[in-house]
């Protein structure tokens, strides 16, 4: 999978530094001498999947709170608990715990936003998973940001702290038009064009959005409110987009904004179904996103692949408009390589290709669930849009540093982090009696 969409069966991928350095059929292939080899017989290589939208902390709230719609379940239980237990150590430790489930399932690069950024930060880096980290910024106090203005300062210092980090990208996070002023998101997206950092925020997700963005100028849609304060630009990364309108898309290709697609965290939280074929038919990048775990409720990029896959499939009442051709097997293989790494704005992740970032995977081929493999070209798409498991990723590799050998974790203890994470419930709520 380089950026032809080349295969080459029985092929070689050769890392050198941080970087892809050759690939190609196995007759090109340097000489074994010199090289730390890992033999792939039977196996997949590809680039790892990129998570475009979560909050990773939200791990340690999986559970907590579930079939509610979206506003219920965030005043009514994820404020609250965010209220009474975010501190930077509880947002570095359960991203510790997130980076295990990333990278255990084939996630090489996640774009996060939440609250302690610099904790989250700091745990990615630990983990050695690649990460664009911005410290979301809301228009009420938070345990990071007594203001808004406390939250833009934090987002500088992040910036300035991370900055050229080899992993860690530094972005720009406004929570959402119904949760931020005029004034916060335009100093917010100042800020990021001044930088030329992205700038991430929550966008039309639900059916009521329109009417609670206080701010807005007659009946306009989230999406035009924000065109008309001048912040949709090629900096934005729009998640979920599930309500946008015809008009909607055309002001985001127009903008060169990206869309992250969230389908089960959408389905979850009986948001809706988002216009993804309409968004890549008229060239707004998309790539996945899981959301955070709390809404997911994992963070499996196979499973939103799978989702991603089958969803436009059956999204009409119409019979007429039901198509199986609604989304490809390798387009959805796309948003969570290719086409993600377009819409987080990079140009040097989501390929195989000599100079590309070495960010890869090996998936274990020899599952019952993945036999038998046909020859033709779509097969391995078939496989890896609707059979694949997460279990599957067998070895993984960040910046070319090898974080999964064998389904073993090289950089985290993945048993210690879950019995950390079991002592803070059973700390913060203990059973009853
Ligand atoms: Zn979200």
């Amino acid at each position: 999978m380089d950026s032809a969409g080349s295969q080459y069966p029985g092929g070689f991928v050769a890392i050198e530094g941080e970087r892809i350095s050759a690939l190609g059929p196995a007759a090109e292939a340097p000489p074994a001498q010199g090289w730390e080899l890992i033999d792939c017989s039977g196996c997949i290589v590809m680039p790892g999947l990129i998570n475009c939208h979560t909050h990773l902390p939200m791990v340690y709230f999986r559970g907590l709170a579930d079939d509610l719609p979206l506003h219920e379940w965030l005043t009514g239980h994820i404020f609250p608990a965010e209220g009474a237990h975010l501190s930077p150590q509880f947002c570095h430790e359960a991203t510790l715990l997130a980076a295990a489930e990333c990278i255990l399932g084939g996630t090489t690069c996640v774009n996060d936003m939440y609250l302690f950024a610099d904790s989250v930060a700091s745990a990615l880096e630990i983990a050695g998973l690649r990460g664009l980290v911005g410290e979301g910024v809301i228009g009420f106090p938070t345990p990071s940001a007594p203001t808004w203005q406390d939250g833009l300062k934090l987002s500088q210092e992040l910036l300035r702290k991370w900055q050229g980090h080899p992993l860690i990208t530094p972005t720009f996070c406004a929570h959402a038009p119904y949760t931020c002023g005029v004034e916060l998101l335009q100093s917010l997206y100042t800020a990021a064009q001044q930088h030329g950092a992205p700038f991430h925020i929550h966008l039309h997700e639900t059916h009521a959005e329109p009417g609670m963005v206080q701010w807005r100028e007659g009946d306009e849609t989230p999406t035009a409110a924000l065109k008309r304060i001048g912040i949709l630009g090629a900096e934005l990364i729009g998640a979920h987009g599930v309500w946008l309108s015809e008009r909607d898309i055309s002001l985001l290709a127009h903008g060169g904004c990206s869309i992250a697609h969230c389908p089960c965290s959408n389905l979850k939280l009986a948001s809706g179904i988002a216009p993804v074929p309409q968004l890549l038919a008229a060239g707004v990048p998309v790539g996945l996103g899981t959301d955070g775990a709390a809404s997911n409720n994992n963070l499996s990029m196979f499973e939103e692949l799978h989702t991603a896959a089958l969803l436009p499939k059956g999204a009409h009442r119409d019979p007429a408009g039901l198509s199986a051709t609604a989304m490809p097997a390798r387009t959805a293989v796309e948003l969570a390589t290719s086409r993600a790494a377009r819409a987080l704005k990079r140009s040097d992740i989501g390929q195989l290709a000599p100079g590309k970032l070495a960010d890869l995977i090996v998936l274990d081929a020899s599952a019952a669930h993945l036999a038998p493999r046909y020859h033709h070209e779509g097969a391995v798409y078939s496989h890896l849009a609707y059979s694949a498991q997460a279990g599957d990723v067998r070895d993984s590799i960040v910046n070319g540093r090898v974080l999964m050998r064998g389904r073993r974790l090289l950089s985290l203890d993945p048993a210690a982090l879950r019995a950390q994470a079991q002592a803070w419930v059973d700390r913060s709520y203990p059973p009853a009696g």
